[in-house]
């Protein structure tokens, strides 16, 4: 990499558990579901049908809460084999509506160090899901004036990641993607020669987990909180005084 000072015209940011919390409420919901369906399965055997059922679906309602709602119905249709009442799937309905209005919770200094980096970057927010779901959580967040530009995708891979860069002209290597998921926010950015920070979360969704396999050797930058970026950002641009 070399120790050239960086510039930057973008500094993009992923949303769900960089700049909010966003897993721990499926494994809450998840834990509700599993309890509804104790009577008729083990644990083990709910959760891994659960997930196959929403890996199977993300090509067909892609990420977010309404597509793992229906993956919720469909699972527990097959786990009953069809017995499954009404009252039931009412009550898978109202876990996806308590979460969809749970209100969004930043993760510590989030709404401290954003405004301060959106003072000396253009910020983007670079986020996949449902439209509808990602925009108001962004809006109730309170961050949104801070982020000049808002993308949200329903994948996050290197032809994504390439599209947007052409649509804002903007050159990989002056463009830094911030997130949790080495499979969404770090690898595909670093394929295309741009710059990829990652910060580490409590948990990650199994379907964004990669091997070592994938990551060593990739040279991607790490901090351990939000808070560290101001820093380390003026140290990649070489605008530390002294
Ligand atoms: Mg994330």
């Amino acid at each position: 990499m070399g120790n050239e000072p960086l510039q930057f015209d973008v500094v993009a940011f992923d949303a769900d558990d960089t700049l909010w919390h966003n897993e721990p409420l499926f494994t809450t919901t998840e834990n509700k579901f599993r309890k509804l369906l104790e009577p008729y399965h083990s644990q083990f055997w709910i959760d891994k049908r659960l997930y196959e059922t929403e890996i199977k679906n993300l090509a067909v309602f892609g990420y977010g809460v309404k597509g793992f709602t229906l993956s919720m119905i469909e699972t527990a249709i097959e786990l009953t084999e069809g017995r499954i009442q009404g009252n039931e799937i009412q009550r898978i309905i109202n876990f996806s509506k308590e979460m969809l209005k749970t209100p969004v919770q930043l993760l510590p200094d989030v709404a401290e160090i954003i405004p301060e980096l959106a003072r000396q970057h253009t910020l983007m927010v670079i986020t996949k899901g449902d439209l509808f779901e990602q925009e108001s959580k962004l809006a109730r967040s309170g961050l949104a004036d801070l982020f000049k530009f808002v993308e949200i995708v329903s994948e996050k891979n290197a032809e994504t990641y390439g599209e947007i860069l052409k649509r804002h002209r903007i050159a990989p290597e002056r463009f830094v993607m911030i997130g949790n998921s080495l499979k969404s926010d770090i690898l595909p950015v670093l394929s295309l020669n741009a710059h990829a920070i990652y910060i580490h979360y409590e948990t990650t969704w199994q379907h964004e987990q990669v091997g070592s396999e994938e990551t060593d050797g990739a040279s991607y930058h790490r901090v351990d909180t939000v808070s560290d970026l101001p820093e380390y950002l003026n140290r990649l641009t070489g605008s530390v005084a002294g």
